[in-house]
């Protein structure tokens, strides 16, 4: 009989995670031929998720969970709960009830018979979010889309079921900076997209913040992009072409340099930019000087029902 990994990265949700598995438990009754495990992250949480989560791994044997030592954030636990999955299947779901658990029976059918590697939940609206969310979102996976030629839906979450392959192809991908959107395309393999519809969570609040959005967005174009690096070479020749023709042009014309006033604003102008760019590199010096540490991705505190 298959196994089907349900992977659940937990931050301080203690107020969804019995309805969670209260839900999740009936809708895969529903799949008689293959058998489940929960891999629960409780990834740093401050209230009683991992109480929670113990209490569930001694009255059901198919919880298990592991608990970090701080708060890696998602992509950490999410990679941590793929690396202890014994599934056949692995299926990341967050604890919120926001993913469906009644597509489990559908997406299962798809890994399982129609030959596809990856069966992935496609939000169709963002209902429950933000305006200015909504719209900074759909702007990122354009500029992402464009910089990164890697082709990340807009929409696409993590909840998506994958076979044994494509699971460890991922594990294969042992980086710090983990932006999981961009490793599941990476990868590649087929993938069938089936559209559900945008709940509000069921209890709790959301972890993102504006701030830890952009810092999210800024890490996935600076891990799967060099773009911005080439930007500013290309800048950089431009200026210098530029700051030539300008001299020689004002030169011939004018017999003379220009005013004062005109070489410090071009002087502002130009380190302004360059320091502009020197960012940009500073922000792959500082990611490459990361994984070049070589640090674990995440810390066990403690395991249980394995
Ligand atoms: N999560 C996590 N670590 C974090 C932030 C979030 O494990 O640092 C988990 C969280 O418990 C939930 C999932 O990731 O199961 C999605 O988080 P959330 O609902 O806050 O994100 P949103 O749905 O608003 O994008
Ligand atoms: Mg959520």
């Amino acid at each position: 009989m298959d196994k089907i990994s349900i992977i659940v990265p937990c931050y301080n949700e203690e107020k969804v995670l019995s309805a969670f598995y209260r839900e999740t438990t009936a809708a895969v009754k529903d799949i008689t031929d293959a058998e489940c495990e929960f891999i629960f992250v409780d990834d740093g949480s401050r209230d009683r998720t991992l109480e929670i989560l113990h209490s569930l791994s001694l009255a059901d044997e198919r919880c298990k969970y592991i608990s970090f030592s701080r708060n890696f954030g998602k992509e950490a636990a999410m990679y941590a709960g793929l690396q202890n999955a014994s599934g056949d299947y692995c299926v990341f779901m967050d604890a919120d009830l926001q993913h469906p658990p009644k597509l489990l029976k559908e997406m299962y059918n798809v890994v399982k018979n129609e030959g596809y590697d990856c069966c992935a939940g496609l939000r169709e609206d963002r209902e429950g979010e933000g305006h200015m969310r909504n719209f900074l979102s759909h702007a990122f996976y354009k500029i992402i889309g464009r910089l990164c030629r890697l082709d990340m839906t807009d929409g696409a979450g993590d909840f998506r079921m994958m076979n044994r392959t494509m699971a460890d192809s991922i594990l294969e991908l042992k980086e710090y900076n983990r932006y999981m959107k961009g490793i599941f395309s990476f990868v590649g393999f087929d993938t069938k997209w089936i559209p559900f519809h945008n709940v509000e969570r069921a209890a709790g609040e959301t972890k993102w913040t504006f701030r830890s959005l952009f810092r999210y967005a800024l890490d996935g174009i600076l891990s799967f992009s060099s773009a911005p690096a080439t930007l500013a070479g290309t800048a950089g020749f431009f200026l210098i072409a530029a700051a030539f023709i300008i001299g020689i042009a004002t030169l011939l014309i004018r017999h003379s340099l220009p005013g004062l006033t005109l070489v410090i604003c071009l002087l502002f102008f130009l380190s302004g930019i360059q320091m502009f760019f020197i960012a940009i590199l500073g922000q792959y010096i500082a990611r490459d000087y990361m994984e070049s540490k070589k640090r674990p991705i995440y810390i066990i505190k403690k395991k249980g029902g394995f």
